[in-house]
């Protein structure tokens, strides 16, 4: 290879499996860069209170990416800001673009994660953060004292209506199932005087006023019976999308299929995190996944 590409290996995305495979990398003495467009932490950042990470008892989201992100900033790993849009093979390289930039390099680590998926409502895109919301931590704070909802029956749904309990007047949780989940928190909604369950019903319908979410219609697919709910903001919790549009790569429901040492069906593409398609989607395995990317993609390039 004649050409100087700008960096052995570039490690898009900065959530826990990013930034750690930019570590290892870089401990390994590679020329290592990672790129994010959003704030280095990734979904780190949405959470209140991570009570299962080894090592920390009880540490905040946002307070954990903060010690990663210096971490990065330690080990003096170059930091790009970027949204990816393309992935290019050129002989034994590749070409990386962004809007603004492209960047040659040897290897490619994709931990980009996966974003909430929408409920595909008309309106709901024009209400995103005029009422709607994916996330308590971010915007719980808006809705100080205001009737909410949420609507999704995951254990993560159930996490983020006990944050929000301590900030709402009344919260509402909207399931489609007759019951919620079986889980460890599962009592303690229930006994919460501030949340009510509606069960065997799904949000048909956004109503808003001045720009902002106003009131929802639930439809109860038992009775087929419509009612309207005034409120303030609606958290939406239904299910996730991985973020993989810029990447022809072999996927099983978008999520990008890799081997045990973390390598997708392209040579020098390696992925890791809530990207890949596997069984447990949680921090640990992103860090886990992050440093076997980042010494395999260390191995490739020799
Ligand atoms: C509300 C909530 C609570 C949670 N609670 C826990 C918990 O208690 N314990 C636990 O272990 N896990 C928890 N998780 C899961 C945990 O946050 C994820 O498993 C973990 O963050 C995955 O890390 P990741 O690096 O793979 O992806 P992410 O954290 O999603 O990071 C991906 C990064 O890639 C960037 N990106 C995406 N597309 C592009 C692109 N095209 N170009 C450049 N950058 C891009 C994003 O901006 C983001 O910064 C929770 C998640 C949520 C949402």
């Amino acid at each position: 290879m004649n050409m100087k590409l700008d960096f052995d290996v570039l490690v898009i995305g900065s959530g826990p499996a990013g930034m750690t495979a930019a570590i290892y990398l870089k401990q390994a003495d590679r020329n290592v860069a990672i790129i994010d467009g959003n704030a280095p932490g990734g979904q780190l950042n949405r959470i209140n209170s991570i009570e299962n990470y080894s090592g920390f008892s009880k540490i905040s989201g946002p307070e954990l990416a903060f010690n990663m992100f210096n971490q990065l900033q330690d080990n003096k790993v170059d930091y790009k800001y970027g949204k990816v849009q393309e992935i290019k093979k050129e002989s034994d390289y590749f070409i990386v673009s962004t809007e603004k930039e492209i960047f040659s390099v040897k290897a490619v680590i994709i931990a980009t994660g996966r974003n909430p998926k929408e409920l595909g409502l008309e309106n709901e895109k024009q209400l995103l953060g005029r009422g709607i919301s994916f996330c308590a931590i971010c915007d719980g704070s808006l809705y100080r004292n205001k009737k909410i909802a949420l609507v999704g029956n995951s254990k993560e749904t159930l996490e983020e209506a006990l944050y929000l309990t301590n900030l709402v007047s009344e919260l509402l949780i909207v399931i489609k199932e007759e019951e919620l989940i079986e889980c460890d928190l599962k009592d303690k909604i229930i006994n919460n005087s501030k949340i009510k369950v509606i069960n065997n019903s799904i949000i048909t319908k956004l109503n808003s006023e001045d720009k902002k979410l106003s009131s929802i219609i639930i439809k109860n697919i038992k009775t087929n019976q419509s009612e309207e709910i005034e409120l303030s903001a609606l958290f939406e919790y239904n299910g996730y999308q991985p973020n993989t549009e810029f990447i022809d790569c072999l996927k099983n429901n978008g999520y990008i299929v890799v081997n045990q040492q973390m390598r997708t069906n392209i040579k020098g593409i390696f992925a890791c995190g809530d990207v890949i398609d596997k069984e447990v989607y949680q921090v640990s395995t992103a860090v886990a996944e992050g440093a076997i990317a980042g010494l395999q993609a260390s191995k490739y390039i020799d």
